[in-house]
């Protein structure tokens, strides 16, 4: 559960011109959700750990290079170091120079060249100290202790790598609110660091609703599914990095609802439900909801996912203690649920952990077909990035685009976004594309 001032909804969606909740763009709801997770994200407490559990973690503290990284001027491939000035001063298209010895990476002492020789050197050795240069050695020509080669082979400085060229002494090496990738393990183990500071893992609750709902393992009566909605939940939070506790499915029973988003709210930052929130369902649910939360009731302007939830809730509403749980109460269509969890719960995860990096990145990628759509709402297409007759990629739809078909979203690998205001798509134009790998 996460502490911070008390901010109310009415408070922040009063701040927010024409905010119509029976009609709400994609844009305004996001935009309400972020300044609820930007104030929780403020408050995270901080843990030490061993760099590898850190992966996947975001970074609570810029890493200030305590070394240069690397360490001294080094060759970057195997041959012969010398000095560039011969390059200028030899007028002659061959240069011929004494090799005066070698040296091997890991080498300690620092050795001076000799004035118009060279030093066998392999990749990563230390570059004698009036050395600026590596001539590779499948360029030259070796006869006893003499090299030589064509001055157009190489240009001074090519092939050393400088003191301190990747990491400097005393700069930030990473920024604090960064994820850390597997680059960046590699980049602190390469400063010597066995540990990093990261904020705390958040903890997300979720459940479905619906009295037709059986979960795997129960035998399948007619007129029942199968739950999905929590294990696409479970998967989408797996790929954040949070913790993730399962509270199974809830029938629809206003009692086992407000019981359920209790003893959630105890402790969890986030709770994320699906399912009885839709037109004809949506009262019993948002009774209970308001009861113990501050909650706001949407229809988005959107497809798939029309109706939502979005709030806060606490363990005792009466106290509205500055602890709380963020509450998404998403669509129980199974593709719905995915796309609302990818619009508006993925980034508002991100910057509640702590992350800079929270925002999706959409690219425009060229359309393999024409589009029609209602204007005044924002529509999401399953599709998969594929290659056009010049090899240039394009998308195209993946098959049946209804709410409950999770078939085509399988075989998807993005969607396509159709934005509030766009009418059509002709062959070829651009349209933004969100990719699903990445979305870590
Ligand atoms: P609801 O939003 O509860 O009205 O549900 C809309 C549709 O989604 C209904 O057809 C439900 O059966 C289906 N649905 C709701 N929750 C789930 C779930 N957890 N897994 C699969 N389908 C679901
Ligand atoms: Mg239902």
């Amino acid at each position: 559960m996460s502490s911070s001032v008390l901010v109310s909804l009415d408070h922040v969606t009063s701040c927010l011109s024409g905010y119509d909740p029976e009609s709400l763009r994609v844009d305004d709801g996001r935009e309400i959700i972020k300044t609820f997770s930007r104030i929780i994200a403020k408050n995270l407490t901080i843990e030490k750990l061993p760099i590898r559990d850190a992966l996947g973690r975001v970074l609570a503290q810029d890493v200030i290079s305590t070394i240069n990284v690397p360490s001294h001027n080094n060759a970057a491939m195997d041959g012969y170091a010398f000095n560039s000035k011969v390059l200028s001063f030899e007028k002659n298209k061959i240069i011929e120079l004494k090799v005066s010895g070698q040296i091997l990476a890991g080498n300690k002492k620092n050795i001076d060249q000799l004035d118009g020789s060279c030093f066998q050197i392999m990749t990563g050795a230390i570059m004698p100290t009036n050395c600026d240069t590596v001539i590779p050695q499948e360029f030259v020509e070796v006869s006893e202790n003499k090299i030589q080669f064509l001055r157009s082979a190489v240009k001074p400085f090519d092939n050393r790598r400088l003191k301190g060229e990747d990491l400097q002494l005393g700069t930030p090496a990473l920024k604090s609110g960064k994820i850390l990738k597997p680059a960046d393990l590699g980049l602190l183990a390469s400063l010597g660091m066995p540990e990093v500071d990261v904020f705390r893992k958040l903890r997300v609750t979720f459940f479905s609703t619906g009295d037709e709902l059986k979960s795997i393992g129960e035998s399948l009566p007619e007129g029942y599914v199968y739950d999905s909605n929590r294990y696409t939940i479970f998967g989408m939070l797996k790929r954040i990095g949070v913790e993730i506790v399962d509270l199974g499915v809830i029938p629809d029973d206003p009692v086992l609802l407000e019981n359920a988003l209790l003893s959630a709210s105890v402790s969890s930052d986030v709770i994320i439900t699906s399912g009885g929130v839709s037109v004809g369902e949506a009262d019993h649910t948002k009774a209970v909801m308001k009861k113990i939360g501050d909650v706001c009731f949407w229809k988005v302007a959107m497809r798939p996912g029309r109706p939502m939830v979005f709030g806060k809730v606490w363990p005792d509403k009466d106290k509205q203690s500055e602890f709380f749980s963020l509450l998404f109460g998403l669509p129980g269509n199974p593709v719905a649920v995915m796309v609302t969890f990818y619009i508006f719960v993925r980034e508002a995860i991100l910057q509640m952990m702590g992350s800079n990096e929270y925002k999706s990145q959409f690219i425009l990628v060229e359309s393999a077909q024409s589009f029609k759509k209602k204007p005044g709402r924002t529509e999401y297409r399953r599709a998969k990035i594929i290659q056009n007759s010049n090899n240039s990629p394009c998308v195209k739809l993946t098959g049946s685009q209804g709410s409950g078909i999770l078939s085509s979203m399988s075989e998807a690998d993005c969607l396509v976004i159709l934005e509030h205001d766009t009418v059509n798509v002709k062959i070829g134009d651009l349209v933004p594309v969100l990719i699903f790998d990445g979305l870590i």
